[in-house]
C-alpha cells in the first residue's frame, strides 16, 4: 500500500523533482514523487538535447553548470553503473555580420581555430561561407537517462516512493500541513515542492500559490541520417543561433533552435521551424537532406529574468519551488539539487551560487 504521508512531497518526477528527491533521501528524509504521467521523463526530461555546454547561458547558468562539471566526470561511488557524459565539443560558427556575437562567445572561454582546423573536425563544413571559428573542447554529451534513473534509483533505495497517474489537483495547508489531493488519492507532507517543470505556475495556482510568470518555449528537433564518421563530429553553432547540430545515437539532430512561447502542454515539433532549421543547417553543412527519420518538440521553461527559481515562497509556508531552468536543466543538475536541498534542509549554502540570484519572489 502507498504511504500518504512524507516529510517533503515532490509535485514532478523530471530530473529536478528526481534529483532533489535523490538528495534528501540522502539526508535521511522520506519524499514522495507524485507523477502525472503513466511513466517518468515523459516531458522536458525525455526531450533534451543532452548536451554539457559550460560556455552557453546567461552567468547564472554558467556558474551552475560549471559547479556541475566535476559531477558528470566523476559521479558519487554507487550513483550509477553507466558513464554519465562523453566528449563532444562545440564548433562555434562566425559568417559576415557576426563580429560582435563571435566576440562575446571568445570572452566567455571559446577557444580561436582556424578554418583549416575547423573543417577537419568537421569535414561538410562549408567554411568558405564562414569568417572565423571558434571552439569548445569541454562541451560534452550526457547520458539524460541514466542520469535520470540514477537518481530515481536511489530515491528508491532510501524507501522513497513514486506515485504514477497522481496529477495533482489541488492543495491546501492547514495546521503546518499539506493536503494535496491526487487522481491517485490524497497526502500529506509539511513541505511541498513545485518541480512541475512547465507546468510550475498551474500546479502553484492549484495549491493557492500566486504564480511566477513562467514561459513555456518550444524548442523542436529533427532526426537525419548521418553521414559516414559523423559519430566524432563536435556540435555545431552557429553564431546567430538560428539552428544547431550534433551527432547522436547513429543519426543526426538538427534544431531550429526555436524558441517559440507556448501554454504548457505535450509539445510536438513545428514542421515550418523544422523546415527553417534543415534550410539554415545546410547553409554552413554540405550534406544532403532527403528526408526527415523522425522529429520530436519540448519544452523549455523560463522565468522572465531567465535564472531558474529555487527556495521557499516568500508568501505560502512550506511551499518550495524547483523551477524554469530552460534549457539547462540537465546540465545545471548536480549543482541546482545540492543547492536546493541545503535551502530546503537549512543548512549551509554551497559558494558556488548566490541564493538571492535564484530567490522565488525575486
Ligand atoms: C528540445 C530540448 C532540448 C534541450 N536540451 C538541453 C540540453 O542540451 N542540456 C540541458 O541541460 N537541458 C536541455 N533542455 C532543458 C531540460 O530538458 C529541462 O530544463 C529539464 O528537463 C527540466 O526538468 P524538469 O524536471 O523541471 O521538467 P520535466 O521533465 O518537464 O518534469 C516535470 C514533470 O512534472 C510533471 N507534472 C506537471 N504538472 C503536474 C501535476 N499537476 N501533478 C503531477 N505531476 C505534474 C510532468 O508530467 C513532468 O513529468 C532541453 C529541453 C528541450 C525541450
Amino acid at each position: 500500500m502507498t504511504d500518504t504521508s512524507a516529510d517533503v512531497l515532490i509535485i514532478g518526477s523530471g530530473i529536478a523533482g528526481a534529483s532533489l528527491a535523490w538528495r534528501l533521501g540522502l539526508q535521511g528524509l522520506r519524499v514522495t514523487l507524485l507523477e502525472m504521467e503513466d511513466r517518468v521523463g515523459y516531458h522536458a526530461t525525455g526531450r533534451s538535447a543532452a548536451m554539457y555546454e559550460p560556455r552557453f547561458g546567461p552567468p547564472v547558468i554558467r556558474a551552475l553548470t560549471v559547479a556541475s562539471g566535476p559531477f558528470f566526470l566523476n559521479p558519487p561511488d554507487g550513483f550509477s553503473d553507466a558513464p554519465l557524459s562523453a566528449p563532444r565539443g562545440t564548433l562555434m560558427a562566425g559568417e559576415v555580420g557576426d563580429d560582435a556575437l563571435m566576440a562575446d562567445a571568445l570572452a566567455m572561454g571559446f577557444e580561436p581555430i582556424s578554418l583549416a582546423q575547423a573543417q577537419r573536425l568537421l569535414p561538410p563544413l562549408r567554411i568558405q561561407a564562414l569568417t572565423c571559428c571558434l571552439y569548445d573542447p569541454e562541451t560534452r554529451d550526457l547520458d539524460v537517462d541514466a542520469l535520470h534513473q540514477a537518481c530515481l534509483r536511489a530515491h528508491k533505495r532510501a524507501r522513497g516512493t513514486l506515485v504514477l497517474n497522481a496529477e495533482l489537483q489541488s492543495a491546501a495547508r492547514r495546521n503546518g500541513m499539506w493536503r494535496v489531493v491526487t487522481k491517485a488519492g490524497e497526502f500529506t507532507s509539511p513541505i511541498l515542492v513545485n518541480a512541475a517543470g512547465a507546468w510550475a505556475d498551474v500546479a502553484a495556482n492549484r495549491c493557492g500559490v500566486k504564480p511566477l510568470g513562467f514561459t513555456p518555449k518550444r524548442r523542436s528537433m529533427a532526426v537525419i541520417d548521418a553521414p559516414e564518421g559523423a559519430q566524432s563530429w563536435p556540435q555545431l553553432f552557429p553564431a546567430r543561433d538560428d539552428f544547431y547540430t550534433k551527432p547522436a545515437g547513429g543519426k543526426l539532430l538538427v534544431s531550429p533552435s526555436d524558441a517559440d512561447p507556448t501554454e504548457p502542454h505535450d509539445a510536438f515539433a513545428d514542421d515550418m521551424r523544422l523546415a527553417e532549421g534543415i534550410e539554415a543547417f545546410q547553409r554552413l553543412m554540405d550534406v544532403d537532406v532527403h528526408r526527415l527519420d523522425s522529429s520530436w518538440g519540448g519544452l523549455r521553461t523560463f522565468a522572465r529574468d531567465g535564472n531558474p527559481v529555487v527556495g521557499f515562497d516568500s508568501q505560502t509556508e512550506g511551499f518550495f519551488w524547483l523551477a524554469g531552468q530552460g534549457g539547462y536543466g540537465i546540465q545545471t543538475m548536480p549543482a541546482l539539487s545540492q543547492f536546493a536541498s541545503a535551502l530546503l534542509l537549512k543548512q549551509a549554502l554551497p559558494d558556488f551560487i548566490s541564493a538571492e540570484a535564484l530567490r522565488p519572489n525575486r
